[in-house]
């Protein structure tokens, strides 16, 4: 494909997410921009990166601590080059403990913590380099056992999945490194996007759960919505979609 095919078909391909975002939004009663775009950029070169960043997207996960650590400094420097602002960037995907320092430095926004002991180590070295860390927690919804995060599984009852959570969602929200912003999951693959409805509804209701028991800590974020579901995931209430192949794969 040449670079001018490319670059069109990726515009081609931001504005058509762009505008189903805003429909969908617009059907739940909410506005557009409360929903942030995740570009997800897993295996796709700086180059591309940097022609999405062009036509607008500011903000690009990622789900390999390895590959943004190569990828990350490529794209700032050629845009500090240019005199420009390098984009934020989310870790969505599951992070190993032995990578949590390289997160801390690399990542605006940790998508998927997933444990207590997870979010201790994030907390101690967010604090060593003198910074507080954003971060979600990953809730297990689908109750998938190939699944990470929190036992939150749909076909279970919130009342007696509860006091573990909020056990650890206590001990989390005492750590001094730590931003804890909202709740992230993954839906499971379902055949049509409708039939992940209830997995997102399910993730909304946490969060009113969590709003309720821990008052002050706001719980914006709702991190939630693929290529194959993101707009009945906006309907539902998600502030982040973590998008890839809708926007980087070409037809
Ligand atoms: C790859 C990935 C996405 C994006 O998936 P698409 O179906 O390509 O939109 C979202 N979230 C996570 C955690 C991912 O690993």
């Amino acid at each position: 494909m040449s670079q001018e095919a490319m670059q069109e078909a990726l515009a081609r391909n931001v504005r058509s997410v762009q505008t189903r975002i805003a429909a969908a939004a617009e059907r739940a009663g909410r506005n557009p921009s409360e929903v942030q775009i995740v570009a997800v950029s897993k295996t796709v070169e700086p180059a591309r990166v940097i022609a999405a960043y062009n036509l607008g997207l500011n903000v690009f996960g990622e789900n390999r601590v390895e590959e943004a650590e190569g990828k990350i400094p490529v794209v700032r420097a050629a845009l500090a080059q240019q005199g420009r602002e390098p984009p934020r960037w989310h870790m969505i995907g599951h992070l190993q403990s032995r990578k949590s320092g390289r997160a801390v430095e690399l990542f605006d926004l940790i998508h998927a913590v997933d444990s207590v002991r997870l979010a201790e180590r994030l907390s101690r070295q967010a604090t060593e380099a003198g910074k507080r860390v954003p971060i979600l927690l990953e809730l297990n919804v689908s109750g998938e056992e190939s699944k990470y995060g929190f036992p939150a599984a749909l076909a279970g009852a919130i009342a007696t999945q509860a006091p573990p959570l909020f056990a650890a969602v206590a001990e989390i929200l005492a750590l001094p490194g730590l931003d804890v912003r909202g709740l992230m999951t993954m839906a499971p693959i379902v055949p049509t996007a409708e039939e992940a409805r209830p997995y997102f509804r399910r993730l909304r209701e946490w969060r009113s759960a969590l709003q309720d028991r821990f008052p002050v800590h706001g719980w914006p974020e709702l991190s939630m919505g693929m290529t194959d579901d993101f707009e009945v995931a906006v309907e539902e209430g998600a502030t982040m979609v973590r998008i890839g192949r809708a926007i980087f794969a070409y037809s």
